[in-house]
């Protein structure tokens, strides 16, 4: 082990327990940097605030709560025989076959063995005398390490709504984000769900296939198309098996990192009829083509983004049997695509029941949670349980939710106020020994493709720290707003910037939350992993030593 590590054996009874780097959060994550962490020698602990691996697919247990990557894209790649060992059953997994999936992987490389579950961290100090942090979790125990490693996810963060009366409800009420670890039993209940965001699309259809009564409460729709998920067979599994290389070789290509990637053409430079014939064949295809692989200019362009939109409006017509309610599921305050597009099975369908009813909550407001359902300002609504389907406190709001203070005491909440300010989002500006898995401002599209990235990078930049016996790593101001420009500039065309979403830093349910910030890299997944690779054939000058 080199001498700049802390020498220690992991001991989670110790109360100033040392070790040379300590991770938040156990999902895909942490997981990941935990194995790369031991590769390097040093002692890691994982701190995690469920019972067990697996973060968002450890927390949303909701009906209906799957992939909209294709599975064999999401799989960690850093094992050739994980990915021989194991079999995705459906194109787009569902949550607990990857909650199996992931527990396979802690199995398998017995990563539990550094993992303290039940742990929240509530915050993260830095010693700058000692060049080291000291980390409190919930209970008050107290840990110390060189090496911080948020792998807290971007969508961890759950928000509930901020209406009146909220906790008054005498039933169940659930964030999906927070569902129970035992199934819900819907039969015979009456069931109101506020929120139509990509994680109602999901639940919604399935839930009404249960329950007697479902009542949706929609503010804004979304635009959704459909996911036209399939099982695997053993024999499409083999096939796919085999062409693993080439698969996770295109994602790395691509701009998301998906499979899918743009078409060159502009929308209005193909006649209507190709144009109307090419969006009839995505639409038909199973994932984001249609939103990723769609004409280059329809996030850029007004006129392509409304005929795009045209389109898909058209779609949801053709399945909303009450023009009425059709109408009302159709955006009109923003285009196809500028927010996260959640791609649905039957979604549209569910509205076609006569057990599901659409009340549109800018006609009739809610005003208050009562303790027998909701109350809009025409009626009052009677439910056996409540879900709240209102999404996240995106990206920084995890980070929020930490006491994470640096030298001086600076306040990475305060240092962020106006905005986060990154290198590459993968460490922050002025918290020396610090890194992000999925911090703010870097490239995301395809999640687990975007962690293992970001996890080989740090672990490349620890060892580089190793192998030279430094015991500080921090950012150069000028490379941090050298970045945080070309973050900014690689939103500035795009029509999503100009929306309201969790993208955008926006949600109205916690205070200080109503201006839109850029929290990602939005430019093209090969412009990042090319700065990437020059930062580390440069040495990683840009980041400064001690
Ligand atoms: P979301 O997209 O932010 O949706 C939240 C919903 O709740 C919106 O419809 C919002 O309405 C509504 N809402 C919030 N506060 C409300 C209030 N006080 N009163 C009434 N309505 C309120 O959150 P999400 O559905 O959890 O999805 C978040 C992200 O998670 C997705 O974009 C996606 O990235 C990820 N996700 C992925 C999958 C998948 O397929 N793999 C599935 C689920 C989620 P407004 O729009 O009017 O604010």
């Amino acid at each position: 082990m080199p001498d700049t590590m802390v020498a220690t054996r992991p001991d989670t009874d110790n109360r100033a327990a040392q070790y040379d780097a300590i991770v938040i959060g156990g999902g895909i994550s942490g997981m990941y940097m935990l194995y790369r962490l031991r590769e390097l020698g040093m002692t890691a602990i994982v701190f995690e605030t469920g019972t067990d691996v697996g973060g968002t697919w450890y927390w949303n247990r909701y009906p209906g709560a799957r992939f909209d990557s294709e599975s064999w894209t999401y799989g960690y790649s850093f094992s050739k025989e994980l990915m021989q060992e194991w079999d995705w059953k459906e194109h787009f997994s569902p949550q607990p076959d990857t909650l199996e999936y992931l527990n396979l992987v802690a199995d398998k490389f017995d990563l539990r063995r550094d993992m303290r579950f039940r742990s929240t961290v509530t915050a993260a100090h830095w010693d700058d005398a000692a060049n080291q942090w000291t980390v409190t979790l919930d209970g008050g125990e107290q840990f110390r390490s060189r090496f911080l490693i948020t792998a807290i996810g971007i969508l961890s963060a759950h928000t509930l709504p901020a209406i009146p009366g909220r906790d008054s409800f005498r039933g169940p009420a659930y964030h999906p984000a927070r569902w129970p670890h035992e199934p819900v039993d819907f039969r015979g209940k009456r069931v109101g769900i506020i929120g139509t965001g990509a994680t109602a699309i999901q639940a919604i259809p399935e839930i009404a296939k249960e329950c007697a009564q479902l009542t949706v409460f929609q503010r804004r729709p979304n635009w959704a198309a459909p996911l036209h998920n399939a099982k695997i067979s053993k024999q499409e599994m083999e096939e796919i098996k085999s062409r693993y290389e080439e698969i996770y070789a295109r994602c790395a290509q691509t701009s998301g990192w998906f499979i899918h990637e743009t078409d060159r053409r502009k929308t209005m430079d193909v006649p209507p009829a190709e144009r109307e014939a090419f969006w009839e064949k995505l639409y038909a295809e199973p994932g984001f083509g249609i939103w990723m692989g769609n004409f280059r200019d329809i996030l850029t362009d007004e006129t392509a983004n409304a005929e795009i939109s045209r389109f898909v409006a058209k779609k949801i017509r053709q399945r909303v049997k009450d023009p009425k309610v059709a109408d009302k599921l159709i955006p009109k305050d923003h285009g196809f695509g500028t927010r996260r597009v959640p791609l649905e099975s039957d979604y549209f369908e569910a509205f076609n029941r006569d057990n599901v009813e659409l009340v549109d909550i800018n006609e009739t407001p809610i005003e208050r949670i009562t303790e027998t359902g909701v109350r809009t300002s025409d009626r009052d609504h009677v439910f056996d349980i409540l879900i709240y389907a209102t999404g996240f406190d995106g990206v920084t709001g995890a980070f929020d939710r930490i006491d994470i203070r640096g030298p001086g005491g600076i306040r990475l909440k305060d240092v962020w106020a106006d905005g986060p300010r990154t290198y590459l989002g993968m460490q922050p500006d002025r918290f020396p020994n610090m890194l992000m898995v999925l911090g703010p401002h870097t490239a995301r599209g395809n999640i687990p493709r975007a962690i293992e990235h970001a996890v080989d990078f740090q672990a490349g930049l620890l060892r580089f720290v190793q192998q030279h016996g430094y015991t500080r790593v921090e950012t150069r101001a000028e490379q941090v707003e050298d970045w945080t420009q070309t973050v900014i500039k690689a939103s500035d065309a795009l029509l999503s910037s100009k929306i309201d979403s969790w993208q955008t830093g926006v949600n109205r349910n916690v205070e200080g939350r109503s201006v839109r910030r850029v929290l990602g890299y939005n430019g093209h997944g090969i412009h990042f992993r090319r700065k990437c690779e020059e930062v580390i054939a440069n040495d990683y000058r840009d980041f400064s030593f001690r």
